[in-house]
């Protein structure tokens, strides 16, 4: 269910009351400032509540027309969390948003520094070289050992 019709509907009249005036009990006219975002009286009822029918129209009328929607579908989610919780309001869930996005951030910070240190797995002659290189403590050290006994070898 959406909250608010986004302008499809632009005048009371024809298809009654839009949810405002029905709720106010007043005869909804051409132009009527809640119309096109108020559908359902009980979402404008929280609104009336916390916020007053006449501060919403003066708000929204200085509002420009293309932002009036959002500024509508804020005023009743904000309505609505007021409601819910008297002390806090939409804050709660700011809150509890900011807290969720702290504990994302750590555990990002986390995966990224046991990225950074893990070590891909190795190929069957890395394994060998590795293994070779620590027996005889390096490569350099293997590659002259090699280099004497072929000498020897090859020496008389
Ligand atoms: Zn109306």
């Amino acid at each position: 269910m959406s909250l608010i019709n986004r302008g499809s509907r632009s005048s009371g009249g024809g298809g009654g009351p839009c949810g405002a005036c029905k709720f106010l009990r007043r005869k909804c006219l051409s132009g009527c400032i809640f119309a096109p975002y108020y559908l359902d009286s009980d979402h404008f009822a929280a609104v009336h509540k916390v916020f007053g029918a006449s501060n919403v129209s003066k708000l929204l009328h200085h509002i420009p027309i293309h932002n009036r929607s959002y500024a509508a579908l804020t005023l009743t989610y904000q309505a609505q969390a007021r409601l819910t919780d008297p002390v806090y309001g939409c804050v709660a869930h700011i809150f509890a948003l900011q807290q969720q996005v702290v504990n994302l951030q750590s555990e990002v910070t986390y995966l990224q520094s046991r990225l950074a240190t893990a070590t891909l797995p190795q190929t069957q002659h890395e394994r060998a070289y590795n293994s070779l290189a620590m027996k005889h403590g390096s490569s350099q050290y293997l590659h002259n050992e090699l280099a004497e006994a072929l000498q020897q070898h090859m020496s008389p």
